[in-house]
């Protein structure tokens, strides 16, 4: 993980205090700062047009989280041994709607982490034209290698306390990292049983049978490759017969490989935590499934089914030559080198369906390359968009199709890369999609809280 983040040269003065600012009143928390950089640093040209939004002091009332929750977890284990973990909501910002975002559960986990993801989640939440707020939360628990009861009982102790901050009109959260269908399950039935409410839209990511969307397991990754589909077409290019490289081999990446595979892409690589695996035959997703869905085994195990693939802890990923690059594992784990190594291969597009995958100086090191760089706050909206179908679904006491739910990703997809593209080119920077969507996304966010008053 680099702990390098940006620098206030690329800002202006009045921006650069504001980033200072941050830094000052966030010690020790250099994800959040480095979320924070990427959003400031292309904001010049919207307050050189827009001088009001200084005046409002918009972008300080951005970075301030409206309430950071963090309690503690205490849970019995299968031992019948008591455990201690620390928990994170911070209900960020909720001028477009209720704040939305995932839960993460991962060792990993402290304040800095959940600020850097909500931070983010405010512009992805604006970007799909849903009325969602910006939120996220989770726990340094680690569900790997935890029996399913222990698992539950974390979740009943967790949500004994997040149950009181949530609600349909107040906060929904969903999964991320480490919390997927059978967390949600348990967080919801215990928010149930103490609310004594039914209330199917306080969470999203829950199973068909009992309120869930289809499409939301899919979404993340079809949606980051809807995305990545347009930023191809924009340049002449396509899926059809394009060799691709997805990091990760979770939700986000399975789903990526999935509609990659549909659209005529050759994905050769894929990872986890432990290594990579290149198959030049073409990733057999089924038995990528097998093993981490099915057996929660590790990718290495790929080789001892496939002659026509190998398994590496050495190098990287990014070093096999791809026309298309999606990291979907976490955040800053493609930096400067793996980046000169795409662009100095062919790649023609990198689009992240994870949040913040690509170091600032690797995302400077594509663009210079011109290789077109879709940021996870676009790219990677697609799940929460669906989240916000889900809601929709329940609201209504509805079920949508397959195909109904699908297309309506699909179009917000593409309305969000139109937003990008066309921001960028409206402020003068074609092809920028960062400086697009952090634009588009501060807008809407910036005159919603305008209108609203000093709250
Ligand atoms: P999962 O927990 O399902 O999968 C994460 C994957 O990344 C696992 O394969 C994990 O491997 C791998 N991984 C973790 N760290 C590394 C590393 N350092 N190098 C290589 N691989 C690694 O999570 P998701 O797929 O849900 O989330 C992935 C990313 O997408 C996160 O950044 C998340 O915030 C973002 N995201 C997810 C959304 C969703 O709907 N799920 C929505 C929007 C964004 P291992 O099994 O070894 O741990």
């Amino acid at each position: 993980m680099t702990k390098k983040v940006g620098t206030m040269a690329d800002m202006g003065e009045d921006l650069g205090k504001i980033y200072q600012t941050v830094i000052d009143r966030n010690p020790g928390e250099p994800e959040f700062h480095q979320a924070v950089h990427e959003v400031v640093s292309t904001l010049t040209p919207v307050f050189e047009r827009h001088p009001h939004y200084a005046d409002q002091r918009v972008l300080e009332r951005i970075c301030e989280p409206e309430r950071q929750i963090i309690f503690r977890v205490p849970w019995m284990n299968d031992k019948n041994e008591i455990e201690i973990n620390r928990a994170f909501r911070v209900e960020f910002n909720s001028a477009l709607g209720p704040y939305k975002g995932g839960l993460r559960f991962h060792p990993s986990v402290y304040l800095g982490i959940i600020k850097f993801l909500g931070f983010e989640q405010i512009f992805k939440n604006a970007l799909t034209g849903m009325p969602i707020g910006g939120g996220k939360g989770g726990s340094d628990f680690d569900p790997k290698g935890r029996s399913d009861a222990e698992v539950m009982r974390f979740c009943q102790s967790f949500m004994t306390e997040l149950y009181r901050h949530m609600g349909e009109y107040t906060d929904v959260p969903a999964g991320d990292i480490g919390v997927g269908g059978r967390e949600i399950g348990y967080l919801f039935g215990q928010y149930k049983r103490i609310t004594n409410r039914y209330e199917s839209g306080v969470l999203t990511g829950k199973g068909l049978g009992w309120g869930g969307s289809l499409v939301r397991t899919e979404a993340t990754g079809y949606g980051t490759v809807f995305f990545a589909r347009e930023m191809l077409t924009k340049i002449g290019q396509s899926f059809d017969g394009a060799r691709v490289s997805v990091s990760g081999s979770g939700n986000v990446a399975i789903y990526a490989v999935q509609k990659a595979q549909e659209l005529g892409a050759k994905v050769v690589a894929m990872s986890d935590s432990g290594g990579y695996i290149v198959d030049e035959a073409g990733i057999d997703l089924d038995l990528v499934r097998e093993i981490k869905e099915v057996r929660r085994g590790r990718i290495s195990e790929y080789v001892d089914a496939r002659s026509s693939a190998h398994y590496s802890t050495e190098g990287s990923l990014w070093d096999v030559p791809v026309t298309v690059a999606l990291p979907s594992a976490t955040q800053n784990e493609l930096h400067a080198q793996h980046a000169a190594t795409l662009a100095k291969n062919g790649c023609v597009v990198v689009a992240e369906g994870a949040n913040m995958p690509c170091t600032p100086e690797a995302t400077t090191i594509l663009t210079e390359a011109k290789v077109a760089f879709g940021p996870g706050k676009a790219a990677n909206a697609g799940g929460v968009a669906t989240s916000a179908l889900e809601m929709q679904q329940n609201a209504a006491r509805d079920n949508w199709t397959f195909e109904q739910t699908e297309r309506r990703l699909e179009e917000i997809m593409v309305d969000i890369h139109e937003a990008c593209a066309t921001t960028a080119e409206d402020y003068g920077d074609p092809g920028n999609y960062v400086l697009g969507a952090n634009i588009a996304g501060f807008i809407d966010v910036a005159d919603a809280m305008i209108a609203h008053g000093v709250i």
